[in-house]
């Protein structure tokens, strides 16, 4: 079973040290923390964790905020823990508009450079960096690259050591997606995320569904980024405040299980 835990899926249950075992427990081979977890239980003794549970790391979330003051230092810590925690990919989630401004236009200019600044470190680091187009809904707050197509393009001009991570909460509904991600090939994807999406949707960040609730066509998608060449994990990652993240953390990992068995 190719399933990996993204560690948002039960972030208000748990700590990371708890994740890692309730990984464990369950069977469930890959795991991709977020830094404010590692940094609760400490980049050395995640790693040693980790390590010690036989546990894949399939990305590191995240970096990115390029449109951020301190993004610099930043992305050069998240590219630090990325190394040690040996993580397949560092996901970036790369920033909306600018404090106070209205230029997208600018705003992603500003992230494209920032992206090209921080690659030949990530290159050195032998860290993949994987930006991770988000819905359009967040080209204001969290992220101005909203299209595979639009990320692609990057990867395109910046070449190596760098790919996309493929979400389908983000990605579901766009009509170039076969297309895209045929594009983006084996060298390209560098993580797979999934969950479901809600009908109706009650909050645009925090109402994730689990596989099966919603109507992604998860084995289309899947058969595309496989086809793809893509073989790697396949990343649970649900935020979800009203429901998943008000359940016992056990129920939830055996209900990712199942679902991932038979909807996805
Ligand atoms: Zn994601």
């Amino acid at each position: 079973m190719k399933l990996s835990l993204n560690t948002a899926t039960v972030k208000k249950q748990w700590n990371l040290a708890q994740m890692i075992e309730g990984c464990a427990r369950h069977e469930i081979r890959g795991i991709s923390p977020w830094r404010d977890q590692v940094a609760q239980m400490g980049l050395k003794e995640a790693v040693k964790s980790i390590n010690s549970h036989g546990l894949s790391v399939t990305g590191l979330c995240r970096g990115g905020f390029f449109t951020a003051r301190n993004w610099r230092d930043d992305n050069r810590r998240a590219i630090e823990e990325a190394h040690a925690l040996g993580a397949q990919c560092l996901v970036l989630v790369v920033g909306g508009l600018a404090e106070g401004s209205k230029d997208l236009i600018s705003s992603r200019e500003r992230v494209r450079e920032g992206i090209a600044t921080i690659l030949p470190e990530a290159r050195k680091a032998g860290v993949p960096l994987a930006i991770e187009p988000l819905h359009p809904m967040q080209a204001a707050e969290r992220a101005c690259i909203n299209t595979l197509e639009q990320a692609l393009d990057l990867c395109e001009l910046l070449q190596d050591g760098i790919g996309v991570a493929v979400d389908v909460y983000h990605v579901w509904w766009d009509p170039k997606l076969e297309q895209q991600i045929k594009r983006a090939g084996k060298k390209r994807i560098l993580a797979y995320h999934i969950c479901d999406w809600l009908v109706p949707t009650r909050d645009l960040l925090n109402d994730r569904g689990m596989m099966g609730d919603g109507v992604i066509d998860l084995p289309r998608i899947r058969s595309w980024v496989e086809g793809a060449g893509y073989s790697g994990f396949h990343e649970v990652e649900i935020f979800s405040e009203l429901d998943w993240w008000q359940r016992d953390p056990d129920e939830v990992l055996r209900i990712c299980k199942d679902r991932y068995v038979r909807f996805t």
